[in-house]
């Protein structure tokens, strides 16, 4: 029988809403885990789903890599994405992101990602030759249109195929298997890991009080994040390491603290995972702290610029939002978060027009 607790503890790691996460886990079979893995291609997908939005430059939101959920369907998951602010910014994202740009030696977005189908609000993907699929949702209709339209005019301007709906591997990409064929057999070998860390993704939120979060990959094998913490909010390793490696919903990482400094009084390090036994790869995670006060109230008016929720800003930064930087004496003065942000968006809005 589910218990409430049970609800509550995999909705941490799931974002799932309260009312869903106890539909779907009273569907499941006896004895799966709350949290099921998925396998081959699916998995494959859904790793190379996060390798795409780790290498995005996705900062200055409360929500990881922008996603408010992910519904951990053993086949066919959901993820739910948060516009904020900034549906267009969260449509490029997607279109630039997630689906390759396409030339030989071009490593961005994940190669034969197609659309399958799409409805109100939700983009259903797949990949090319094979039942992996994904629903990504949140993303606004009329910021995906406009997305996918600039990706062909794009595509036409340097004689390329924008692979959205494309029958077969567009030129570039079939140009890069040739070239980097290995890359892919080896990203397939670390699948399992990032498929259950994006199934878990949400455990980076629940279980830190992060002001910022960015993302990276290395060496084909590695799945890094970078936390920023407001000194007064850090979230000391040992929580996060629990709930990461939690025996119900977590992942049994090992875990190699040697290049921890905190029991030093220090607090920056880095810790690096091996994926559990039957799930080679890394994961990566560095913790920093933003000690300046202005510093602090900087990210917070990024946030709230970012349309992040305000209880969430309270949460990570301790102050209200939109909150007036004021620079202690000595301070460098040069607070540009928010300036940088809105010439994003200027960019963007010229490009659209
Ligand atoms: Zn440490
Ligand atoms: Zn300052």
């Amino acid at each position: 029988m589910l218990s409430d607790p049970a609800i509550d503890l995999c909705r941490r790691y799931t974002g799932e809403t309260w009312a869903g996460a106890k539909e779907r886990l009273g569907q499941l079979p006896q004895d799966s885990p709350l949290i099921p893995a998925a396998q081959g291609d699916q998995a494959f997908l859904e790793a190379q789903m996060l390798r795409a939005l780790l290498e995005h430059p996705t900062t200055y939101t409360t929500r990881p890599l922008r996603i408010m959920r992910v519904i951990p369907y053993a086949t066919r998951p959901v993820i739910r994405f948060a516009a904020d602010a900034d549906p267009d910014g969260l449509a490029d994202l997607i279109a630039w992101g997630v689906f390759s740009t396409g030339g030989r030696d071009d490593l961005r977005g994940i190669r034969g990602l197609r659309i399958i189908d799409a409805g109100h609000g939700r983009i259903d993907v797949g990949l090319l030759g094979s039942d992996a699929r994904l629903r990504l949702e949140g993303i606004p209709e009329a910021a995906w249109r406009d997305a996918e339209a600039r990706r062909h005019q794009t595509a036409l301007r340097f004689g390329e195929v924008p692979p959205f709906r494309y029958q077969g591997p567009t030129p570039g990409e079939h140009a890069f298997a040739l070239e980097h064929g290995w890359l892919e057999e080896a990203w397939k070998e670390v699948s399992g890991l990032g498929s259950a860390l994006l199934r878990r993704l949400l455990i980076f939120r629940s279980g830190a009080d992060w002001l910022d979060m960015a993302g990276f990959t290395k060496h084909v094998s590695t799945y890094g994040f970078r936390l920023t913490f407001a000194e007064s909010h850090w979230t000391d390793h040992d929580t996060l390491i629990e709930h990461l490696t939690h025996p119900v919903c977590g992942l049994a990482l090992k875990e190699d603290m040697r290049t921890c400094a905190c029991a030093f009084g220090e607090r920056s390090c880095r810790i690096w995972f091996d994926g559990p036994e039957q799930a080679a790869g890394r994961l990566d995670l560095q913790l920093v702290t933003d000690q300046e006060d202005c510093e602090i109230a900087e990210y917070n008016q990024a946030l709230t610029y970012a349309g992040s929720p305000h209880e969430e800003i309270m949460r990570v930064t301790g102050r209200p939002s939109g909150a007036a930087v004021v620079c202690a004496p000595g301070c460098h003065g040069r607070h540009g978060k928010v300036a940088f942000l809105r010439r994003m968006n200027e960019g963007r809005r010229r490009e659209h027009a």
